[in-house]
């Protein structure tokens, strides 16, 4: 009898009969409900606090703004002094500017020249633009027509004091460091960052740079990672890359667990003769060898290492990246005290078309132009060049879909992820 080859598939991410590939939605639930903050906290100040994971509310200790305020430079008086028509008052001495409180009072049916952010002197609820006055005389004039309050700011309209000004969880942007100074903060409770070990494994891995044999490829991803791992505002620990060989990996895995809070490796998740990864996760009693229904993706290895979480990427970097943003990410953010945070997508027409197979999760590289989303020419998973030129991801539902030009898809923006 004739030996025959299994016919060619042309695509070879088909899932295989008899498979039971888990759903990412699945995968994503089991994750946020198996992980917890595993960082203490401690004080930081101000400027040192972009980036980092409040660890309890911030309340405001000061209203903002703290006083009545003009919000224009102009002329400040009562409103209920004055009659219907237009208005002639007399000035009295001295003016009000930011940071020098007028200590007078403004007598009714009196004006006070009033600089932008002054607090309003007593007697003033109401200002007038300095655009709008003819002054002379001692006096200003100025035509009717201004509501009581108008280009002023009340005491505490934007937040009250004891209001939480920021809430527990959040990752701190440059805005809420603003709004926690107004508020009458110098520091911050906050957690530690956390730290992420970078592990890459395969023979075939040589350092950027280095000579490179036949055979051979540069460690893309402990650069990438890396990288990613700062975009989120964690430390990485970087462990190297490790040959295919069980031994070292344990105990480079040891070191990690030592020195980090969480482990990524990439390569070797799968279920080869040198998938080291996944096999030392499952001899460790790990949650389990994954195959999620997700393109590019598959096989994702998650367990625990002496009770530090390791998520075992695949070693194609696309695949890397894909499954970095769609599980990595999230599941630290909860690790990291900033709580579960599902990307923000968008939905956008397609500059494409493609008919999706129905049964898995679909992410491609794509960006935004004119309005409309475009796909990297080459789904093909090798493509780093087509991660580099991506700007976000196109999200693709686990069920068929024929897309066409114009129709309207969820595009998820890389910094949607950070
Ligand atoms: P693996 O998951 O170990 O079977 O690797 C899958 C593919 O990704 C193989 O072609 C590897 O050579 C490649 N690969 C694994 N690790 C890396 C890495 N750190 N940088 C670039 N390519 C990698
Ligand atoms: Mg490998």
């Amino acid at each position: 009898m004739t030996l025959k080859p299994p016919p060619l598939r042309d695509d070879c991410f088909a899932l295989p009969a008899g498979v039971d590939w888990t759903p990412v939605d699945q995968a994503l639930a089991m994750l946020q409900d198996r992980l917890h903050p595993v960082v203490t906290q401690e004080q930081c100040t101000l400027t040192d606090g972009l980036g980092r994971v409040l660890a309890a509310p911030v309340m405001a200790l000061r209203s903002n703004p703290p006083q009545a305020n003009t919000a224009v430079d102009g002329y400040g008086y009562a409103h209920e002094s004055l009659g219907g028509g237009d208005a002639v008052l007399p000035l009295v001495d001295g003016r009000a500017a930011a940071g020098l409180a007028f200590a007078g009072h403004v007598p009714a049916g009196h004006a006070i020249r009033i600089l932008t952010g002054a607090a309003l002197p007593e007697g003033v609820d109401t200002v007038v633009l300095q655009e709008d006055v003819t002054v002379g005389d001692g006096q200003i004039a100025f035509r009717a027509g201004l509501k009581p309050g108008a280009n002023t700011r009340k005491a505490g309209e934007d937040v009250c004091a004891g209001d939480i000004a920021l809430r527990a969880g959040r990752v701190l942007t440059s805005a809420d460091l603003a709004l926690a100074a107004a508020v009458g903060a110098a520091h911050l409770p906050v957690y530690r960052p956390l730290r992420v070990a970078i592990i890459s494994t395969g023979d075939e891995l040589v350092e950027p740079g280095a000579p490179a044999s036949a055979g051979q490829i540069y460690d893309a991803n402990r650069p990438m990672l890396t990288g990613l791992v700062r975009q989120f505002g964690y430390l990485p620990v970087d462990l190297g890359k490790v040959t295919d060989d069980r031994q070292t990996l344990r105990r480079v895995f040891d070191r990690a667990a030592e020195q980090a809070d969480v482990i990524l490796t990439s390569g070797g998740a799968s279920s080869g003769d040198e998938d080291h990864v996944s096999a030392l996760l499952n001899e460790a009693g790990a949650i389990a060898e994954w195959r999620i229904a997700l393109k590019p993706g598959r096989p994702l290895a998650l367990g625990m290492w002496q009770g530090t979480p390791v998520f075992g990427l695949p070693g194609n970097p696309v695949a890397a990246l894909v499954c970095t943003l769609i599980f990595a990410r999230p599941a630290m953010g909860l690790l990291a005290g900033a709580g579960w945070r599902a990307p923000q997508a968008f939905q956008v027409p397609a500059a494409f078309s493609k008919n999706k197979k129905p049964g898995r999760r679909e992410y491609l590289r794509a960006r935004i132009r004119d309005g409309h989303a475009e796909v990297f020419k080459s789904e093909g998973s090798g493509r780093i060049s087509g991660l580099s030129w991506a700007e976000g991801l196109v999200e693709m539902a686990d069920a068929g879909q024929e897309i066409k030009v114009g129709d309207f898809v969820s595009f998820i923006p890389f910094g949607s992820f950070t």
